[in-house]
């Protein structure tokens, strides 16, 4: 049976919450009632976060309110869907109003930018872990998906590579985080319009989360291809520049995660095609190609071979 504390933070939830003419029915009952647009696919993604896995200790409430929503809007981006509606599961320690309060902060500023409704949820008692999911539409058969890479097309990324990496490695080794790093891994922003604007265009994407090469990796098995990416030509920030040695660039940028920025490849005939989609949302880098035969190949700006340290995140690695 649910304790009064879980109604006390469920209500709190939900005054806070503005409406979307098709959520006919939201918190508060068994569950919600939600009427998707004619004619539209339903896109649906979950992820979870977990404290010390997904974000360090100490991360500020807000922080995690954002993450928590923006690493699912970006699997979203990733499948070029317009996100419309979340659900919320939270396991807290104990009843904090504070800190779902402050949760809230930075969940709710991401929600009201791309006008996402949260439509329910779950709260519970237990280590600190936030599980959410989002629901987005796309036209038939218009959506991103990792399977559609050919031979000869392009291969892109958006935005830059590293900065999150980089802010955690800072943070590992003890340090301070350089504040814009810090920013880019705690409030990562989710590259919906981007992703919206790509269908029809790109023909595969996906967002890189767990680090480009193993990223990159599960496009080309979906889609039975292989990659060459020119490691040299991935997009950097000036903070990790100014942050990172010319010799720990390639591994935090190829190989760590936690970007969510989308990594997508489109025919080369498309190429003014790509740069206008982007245009106005976030700019878009070319790093390399699809090709016949299986998995990524690295090349340095010598078009020698480049071997990664590590792969990508793995949970049970
Ligand atoms: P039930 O016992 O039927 O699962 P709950 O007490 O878990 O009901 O939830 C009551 C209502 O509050 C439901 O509409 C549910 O979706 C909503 N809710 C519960 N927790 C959250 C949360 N963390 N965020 C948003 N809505 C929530
Ligand atoms: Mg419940």
């Amino acid at each position: 049976m649910a304790a009064p504390a879980e109604f006390d933070l469920i209500a709190r939830i939900r005054e806070r919450l503005a409406g979307r003419d098709d959520v006919v029915l939201g918190i508060g009952d068994d569950a919600a009632l939600l009427a998707p647009p004619a004619g539209r696919q339903l896109v649906v993604a979950m992820d979870t976060l977990n404290a010390d896995v997904h974000f360090p200790e100490g991360t500020a409430p807000a922080d995690i309110g954002w993450k928590a929503l923006a690493v699912n809007l970006s699997d979203l981006a990733a499948m070029g869907a317009e996100p419309a509606w979340c659900t919320l599961s939270l396991s807290l320690p104990n009843a904090d109003a504070g800190f779902v309060d402050a949760f809230l902060d930075g969940f709710l500023a991401l929600a009201t930018t791309h006008g996402v409704a949260l439509v329910g949820g779950d709260t519970t008692r237990g280590p600190l872990s936030i599980c959410v999911t989002a629901h987005g539409f796309v036209l038939p058969g218009q959506a991103l998906r990792r399977d559609g890479a050919c031979v000869g097309d392009d291969l892109w990324v958006s935005g830059t590579l590293g900065d999150a990496a980089a802010a955690l490695a800072q943070w590992s080794a003890g340090g301070d985080m350089d504040a814009s790093l810090r920013a880019r891994l705690d409030r990562p922003t989710p590259r919906v319009g981007l992703g919206a604007a790509l269908c029809g265009i790109a023909t595969a994407c996906i967002d890189v989360s767990d680090g480009l090469l193993a990223d990159l990796a599960h496009v080309c098995r979906a889609s039975g291809v292989g990659a060459e990416l020119d490691v040299d030509a991935l997009p950097a920030s000036p903070a990790f520049i100014a942050n990172v040695a010319a010799d720990a660039r390639r591994a935090l940028q190829a190989g760590c995660g936690d970007d969510y920025e989308l990594c997508f490849s489109a025919p080369a005939s498309r190429r003014a095609a790509v740069e206008a989609a982007a245009a106005g949302h976030v700019q878009v880098t070319r790093i390399g190609r699809i090709v016949a035969g299986g998995g990524v190949a690295a090349r340095d700006e010598r078009g020698e071979p480049w071997e990664p340290p590590a792969t990508g995140y793995q949970h049970f690695g």
